[in-house]
């Protein structure tokens, strides 16, 4: 059964036998979500459907307070610790807040804390406001100045042991400076994901096939939650501090004063916290800071107020999972509702078809949006989003405007569901999708315009063409000069130049010598071996070792093509060949085989194999001196690049490898080697140099 089936009926409305069916629902559902979204950081639904059904629970609750469930949702706080973790228990629980969602509950809030605390009129109860930083919570223990352990929130009780992934957090200090510092003292904050590094983690992830994180805070849940602590560094995470749990001895006077202390022992606290004499002025720092909101580098949700004086915090305590002594202002939504025009794909770098929706443009917060990202074909599956629909978009914070949910009674009757494209709307070729992953891909990589770039710059790259000369930038001034938009343009690249009006020498940047450098080194690469021929092609999960995996199969080119023309029927005999080479699986073979069969890159290859002489695999001696041995290469080489040097080892059987250990067989060191050479030496592993290198290989 879903939420509607049930939340069609006002509250009053219920019955107890429904009420009674329903809580038990909530109960299961808002534990799931809680799940997915504290465990896994991989929330199912947008907060505002989640808020929506703790509020429905709370109302229902409300009405029949004596069917609350021993399991209700309403005290809990986030979620056990996810398995793979040693548990930390808080011996000072970690809380969440209460929300407040306009003046007058913030009204209220302090109108409460006045009444428990028993207060006169005129005496004035002082609130700090910072802003709400859309993060995680962390626990970090000081032990005589030393951080000895970090924890996550968990379930407020119980977190997770993430002491060596917060030990990466940036803002970290691991040992407190200055005076003061209490003998134990449990520091807690918000960890958190710059927008920049946000940003750019997401450009990371899509160049690399992954899946872009929909937000920082999940980028920075799971960046903290990672089994490896090298992950939770790529992260970039950062920490302000704003809490204490367990101390040795008491915080002092007033939360302002604490934030000090923190400051001055190394902490990062929010330089907008701000210390408000009345509750008006209070509102006021909230616009100041839902002002500064589009300009701040990180995201927040709210603005936190505390009661300033910490006697009145502790005795104020907390009511369930919610202190009384602070609470939440948080942003409403940003919502508006328009019409979706059309939806349009956008193809990345990486060849990954993303849809977009075009939007009839709306006010959302102050901002016309006219664009939403749609993230990717189940995303619009499951919404199922339809051109023309009704839609209510939603912003948060800076990040990219989504679609929340369609507006289903207002769609025309005709209207049909979105189909994806199954070609790529820049090139033509077939778009696919490997199992497991979310995705649709161009397969046209070396023909399509919006991956060209990134594809010739592999190409020509150290380890596939070695076009000394060729870098990104001049690969990107000939694809906008028109003068290379395929692999093979670059071999025919001189002789169009001779005849050429504007030859290269006479335009920016060039001279006569660069210009026949280039040409020169150009035309050294004419004979190329087949692996490096491979890997240039830039195939998906067709790396430098697949590559030579499959130069050693199928010897030279032709009888590599003529496999994969054959292996298109996957029941064919070449396709099971190809499948079974050991170090190739179906994933690598599908890709392999998909690229050939697109029409569009066959011909590239039939161009490349006009213009090249592709050299075909050798085995190497069997009697090679280095056969087995692991090699590794330190410091500068004089006679040959460190990529040449590499492709000859292995090209005689020898394992390459970048550092050196116990099992290493020699190390070659080039000018100034530093610290492997001496660590060679140090575990007696034999060190050459660069002539005795050659000497041994045989020149
Ligand atoms: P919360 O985020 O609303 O508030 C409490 C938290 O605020 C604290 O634990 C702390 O981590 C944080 N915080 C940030 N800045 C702070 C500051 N300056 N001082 C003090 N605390 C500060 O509460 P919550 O229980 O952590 O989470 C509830 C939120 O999570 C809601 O917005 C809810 O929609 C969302 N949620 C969504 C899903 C989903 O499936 N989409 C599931 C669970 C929770």
């Amino acid at each position: 059964m879903s939420l509607q089936d049930f939340s069609h009926k006002a509250v009053e409305d219920l019955s107890e036998a429904e009420a009674l069916v329903e809580l038990e629902y909530l109960a299961s559902e808002i534990a799931r979500h809680d799940q997915l979204y504290y465990q896994r950081s991989e929330p199912e639904v947008e907060d505002p459907a989640y808020d929506a059904l703790r509020q429905r629970n709370s109302a229902i609750e409300a009405r029949f307070p004596h069917l609350t469930r021993p399991d209700s949702p309403t005290g809990k706080v986030g979620a056990p610790p996810a398995a793979g973790f040693a548990k930390v228990r808080h011996s000072v629980p970690m809380l969440s807040l209460g929300n407040a969602f306009g003046d007058e509950e913030m009204g209220e809030f302090t109108a409460r804390a006045r009444r428990f605390l028993k207060l006169d009129q005129d005496e004035t109860v002082a609130l700090m406001a910072e802003p709400k930083i859309d993060g995680l919570s962390a626990s970090l223990r000081y032990e005589k100045g030393v951080y000895v352990r970090g924890a996550t929130r968990g379930d407020g009780e119980e977190g997770e042991d993430v002491t060596e992934n917060l030990r990466t957090v940036i803002d970290l200090p691991a040992k407190l400076k200055g005076s003061g510092i209490p003998d134990v003292i449990e520091v807690r904050g918000e960890v958190y994901m710059a927008l920049a590094d946000f940003t750019a983690l997401n450009q990371t992830r899509e160049a690399e096939g992954e899946q872009a994180f929909v937000n920082p805070r999940n980028a920075a849940s799971g960046g903290l939650r990672q089994i490896d602590p090298a992950l939770s560094a790529k992260r970039r995470l950062r920490l302000f501090a704003y809490a204490w749990g367990e101390t040795s001895e008491p915080i002092g006077g007033t939360y302002g004063e604490f934030l000090t202390r923190l400051k001055g022992w190394g902490f990062q606290v929010n330089p907008l916290a701000e210390r408000c004499e009345t509750l008006e002025a209070g509102l006021e720092h909230y616009r100041r800071i839902v002002a500064a909101r589009p300009t701040l580098p990180y995201e927040i949700d709210g603005v936190v107020f505390k009661i300033d004086r910490i006697d009145w915090q502790q005795r104020l305590g907390a009511a369930g999972r919610e202190p009384r002594w602070a609470i939440a202002y948080k942003f409403a939504a940003e919502q508006a509702e328009t019409v979706l025009n059309k939806i349009s794909i956008q193809v990345g770098r990486t060849g990954s078809l993303t849809p977009v929706a075009e939007l009839e443009p709306v006010m959302v917060g102050g901002v016309t949006v006219s664009r939403a990202n749609l993230h990717n074909k189940d995303e619009i599956e499951r919404k199922d989003i339809r051109e023309g629909d009704h839609v209510v978009v939603q912003r948060a914070g800076d990040v990219i405007p989504q679609v929340v949910r369609v507006v289903t009674e207002k769609r025309e009757a005709d209207s049909k569901a979105y189909e994806f494209p199954k070609t790529c709307p820049e090139c033509g070729s077939h778009a696919s999708r490997e199992d497991g992953e979310v995705a649709t891909r161009c397969t046209g990589g070396l023909v399509c315009p919006a991956q060209a770039i990134e594809r010739l710059r592999h190409f020509v790259s150290r380890d596939a063409f070695d076009i000394e000369g060729l870098g990104e930038k001049q690969v990107k001034v000939f694809w906008e000069a028109k003068l290379v938009r395929s692999p093979a343009d670059i071999f025919t690249l001189e002789d169009r130049d001779n005849v050429s009006e504007q030859p290269l020498a006479s335009q920016k940047g060039w001279q006569a010598k660069s210009a026949s450098n280039l040409f020169a080194a150009i035309a050294a690469r004419k004979t190329i071996p087949l692996e490096r021929l491979i890997y240039a092609l830039g195939i998906r999960h067709i790396g430098q070792t697949t590559a030579r995996l499959l130069a050693r199969r199928y010897g030279n080119l032709s009888a590599l093509r003529q496999a994969l023309s054959a292996a298109v029927d996957r029941e064919n005999e070449a396709y099971t060949e190809l499948v079974n080479i050991d170090g190739i699986g179906a994933v690598a073979a599908d890709a392999l085989v998909d690229f050939h069969a697109e029409d569009h890159n066959a011909e590239v290859l039939d161009a490349l194999e006009a213009e090249l002489d592709i050299t075909p695999f050798t085995a190497p001696a069997a009697t090679s001196p280095i056969s087995g041995k692991v090699v590794v290469f330190t410091g500068a080489l004089t006679q040959m690049s460190r990529a040449e040097a590499k492709a000859r080892a292995e090209s005689l059987d020898a394992k390459v490898s970048g550092s050196v250990s116990k099992k290493t067989d020699y190390v070659v060191a080039g000018e100034a080697a530093g610290s492997k050479a001496k660590k060679a030496a140090e575990l007696g592993v034999t060190v050459l140099s660069e002539q005795e290198w050659l000497d041994l290989i045989g020149g």
